[in-house]
């Protein structure tokens, strides 16, 4: 059966651009009604909205993915797979590259919808017993990142805290050929502290849970989480929601798919016991106030796995090396001092360690004949994060947000103004906020945050996280977007504390603890974290990369909406719902889309479709289709205002006009 060509439902509209209204309200109901009828996905245009089910639906299986293969986007209900093939079927007629970013606060569904993707690949990519293999590995490089990179959160039980890039690389027929993955900011705090239900990545769980006996005996372990400092802060190591010796199944076998062989995944454990190990030394304080160690067997035990030698492991964890002239000198630590040095120790084992895993899994996932192959680029990375504290972590995440939101407005704006340009419309381009501005105060060059911060830290002398907050309001003093205690107005200082600043983010106002602060025993605040200089400069260069290598591929956007904050099946929480629309950005991209036409046809496709609304096209037309198009249409009674010919397609202005053709179609 030819489905509908506006894609209209018996529940609600499959897509925005096709509302009466494009009011916030219209948005909001239309996604409520379809939700309640398990639909969870709407298009604006191209664009697939999702909202999170919190329940199992079955509509990811293998009947479902070849009901989407190869049709035509807007013929058949949204769904994830129609956006997965529509980007794969564009690249291989017009082989070019392309990316699918995937955007949504904590929760909404980010990961589950590029596992989706990357299955529905897998599933209908044409298939040789060769490329079986890569394919595999692509897939199985998922259960390895999440058990390193994933922890339960209060927000989701299997929270993704790294950003990650996967390109799958094609061949010309269409074969997935092989991957390569990029990923971002581990947050490797969570190695050494856990809020309160919160827990450390699920690897570790796994391990002590799920290992052997015989392999915990080899790592010096106990069974069971109850033992290691570092698991136990969050005071939820076990869980009915997660399995963990089932997923050390999943794990092991999925390490062997990507070419671990048994030295190799000994390595790594022996690596990730370490820190358990690492976490479990403790100090005494002598009568002076230095540190002391308090037993050596822990400490031997990661020298023993890490093969470093004991006593500088010693020495390195109590004593602080001062050069003197010529000699060297150690002055003993503080206990204090001694804990920031060990966990210290444990974050950067752990995040060499990711880092090592990545490179194998993308060694083992390469592709072996780069000559013409295209990608499809997979960004899943973190959304915009408000806490009620917020540090430099925040500040890392809300910038790449803001880039992506930069992206996404150039993308949009560009194809659209493109297309109209291609097809020699007219057209009057929308006005909407451009964040462009809170880019620039973030990372200009020698006047952004960023910048500022560099200088600081470079600074010889007595720069303070004090000295850093009164350079950023000399030079930020009046812009639109940075605020202080000290530069705020009466009614804003109210709610601002000193040593604190704010940055009114295009999705909000966030503001980020410079001064230090106690919390948890962790010292919060941006200039506190002392490596922070390197990794703001680092994590900059990293994101211009990224953006220069999506800005050179054809776009396709998920935005992921979280249903409802306590993960119930069924539950749509409107306010919550609400915010999520508006800081996404989705009623800007409704307006734009619709600024101009709100919709387009090829002059083939709508003539094939109406032609039997018109003696003339029916039931052949003999020459061009546009001409077709045109009689057909002046039949039907269009007004000029309300559409345009360009080149290759129909625009029609309003929805309401192609509705009413619809409607004479079904009748
Ligand atoms: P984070 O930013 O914390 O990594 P996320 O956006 O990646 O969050 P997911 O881990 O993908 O969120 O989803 C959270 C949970 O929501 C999943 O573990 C699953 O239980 C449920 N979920 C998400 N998408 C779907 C879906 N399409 N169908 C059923 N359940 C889903
Ligand atoms: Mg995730």
């Amino acid at each position: 059966m030819e489905g509908a060509l506006i894609a209209r439902d018996r529940v609600g509209i499959q897509d925005f651009v096709l509302l009466d209204e494009t009011t916030e309200v219209a948005v909001l109901s239309n996604l409520k009604k379809r939700f309640s009828k398990d639909l969870i996905y709407t298009y604006i245009g191209t664009l697939l909205v999702s909202v999170n089910p919190y329940k199992e639906l079955d509509i990811y299986n293998k009947k479902q993915m070849e009901i989407y293969m190869g049709v035509n986007f807007f013929e058949l209900p949204p769904h994830i797979y129609a956006l997965a093939d529509n980007a794969y079927h564009t690249m291989l007629t017009e082989f070019n590259n392309h990316f699918i970013l995937i955007s949504g606060e904590s929760g909404a569904g980010k990961t589950e919808a590029s596992k989706k993707i990357l299955q529905y690949y897998a599933v209908s990519c044409p298939s040789t017993t060769l490329l079986n293999t890569v394919r595999d590995k692509m897939l199985m490089s998922n259960p390895v990142l999440e058990a390193f990179g994933n922890a339960k959160t209060l927000k989701n039980d299997n929270s993704s805290r790294f950003g990650k890039y996967m390109d799958i690389q094609f061949d010309s027929q269409g074969d997935a050929v092989g991957g390569h993955i990029l990923n971002y900011l581990l947050e490797k705090s969570r190695v050494v502290h856990q809020n309160h239900g919160e827990r450390n990545f699920h690897i570790f769980y796994q391990l002590v849970e799920g290992g052997s006996d015989d392999l915990l005996r080899k790592l010096g372990l106990e069974r069971g989480c109850q033992h290691y400092n570092y698991l136990t802060q969050g005071e939820c190591a076990i869980l009915p929601s997660i399995n963990d010796k089932n997923d050390w199944k999943t794990v092991k076998n999925a390490l062997q798919v990507i070419n671990f062989d048994e030295a190799a995944t000994n390595h790594l454990f022996e690596v990730i016991a370490s820190v358990l190990h690492l976490g479990n030394v403790r100090f005494d304080s002598d009568s002076k106030g230095y540190t002391l160690l308090s037993n050596n067997t822990e400490l031997r035990w990661v020298s023993n796995l890490l093969g470093v030698d004991a006593h500088s492991l010693q020495e390195g964890l109590t004593f602080r090396k001062i050069e003197a002239k010529k000699d060297q000198v150690l002055s003993p630590f503080t206990t204090d001092h001694a804990i920031y040095a060990r966990d210290a120790l444990a974050k950067a084992i752990y995040g060499q360690t990711f880092t090592w895993l990545v490179n194998r899994i993308n060694e083992s996932m390469e592709n072996k004949d780069p000559s013409r192959k295209t990608v499809i680029g997979l960004l899943d990375i973190y959304g915009f994060e408000v806490f009620y504290v917020n540090s430099f972590e925040q500040f890392c995440i809300n910038y790449c947000n803001e880039k992506l939101q930069q992206l996404f407005i150039q993308l949009t704006l560009k194809s659209e103004q493109e297309e109209y340009e291609a097809e020699g419309i007219e057209w009057e381009p929308v006005q909407f906020f451009n964040n462009k501005i809170i880019c620039d105060l973030i990372e200009e060059k020698h006047r952004g945050i960023i910048s500022v911060l560099d200088e600081e830290c470079l600074r010889p002398g007595d720069a303070t996280d004090l000295t850093f907050l009164e350079r950023l309001e000399e030079m930020m003093g009046n812009h639109p977007h940075f605020v202080t205690h000290k530069l705020a107005d009466k009614m804003t200082r109210k709610t601002l504390e000193r040593g604190d600043f704010r940055l009114l983010h295009y999705a909000g106002e966030v503001t980020y603890c410079v001064v230090g602060k106690r919390n948890h025993n962790e010292l919060l605040g941006i200039m506190t974290l002392v490596l922070c200089v390197q990794v703001a400069t680092q994590f900059k260069s990293s994101l211009q990369k990224l953006t220069e290598i999506l800005m050179a591929k054809e776009a396709w956007y998920i935005r992921c909406l979280k249903s409802n904050e306590s993960k119930q099946p069924g539950q749509f929480d409107e306010a919550l719902i609400r915010h999520q629309v508006k800081y996404l950005g989705l009623m800007e991209h409704l307006r734009v889309r619709r600024a101009g036409f709100a919709y387009r046809r090829k002059y083939d496709i709508f003539l094939k479709r109406y032609k039997p609304l018109c003696p003339a096209t029916w039931p052949h037309w003999r020459g061009p289709p546009a001409d077709g198009v045109e009689v057909l249409v002046q039949h039907l009674g269009y007004l000029p205002d309300e559409y345009k010919m360009g080149r290759t397609k129909i625009f029609i202005r309003h929805p309401r006009t192609l509705f009413a053709t619809e409607d004479a179609y079904e009748k």
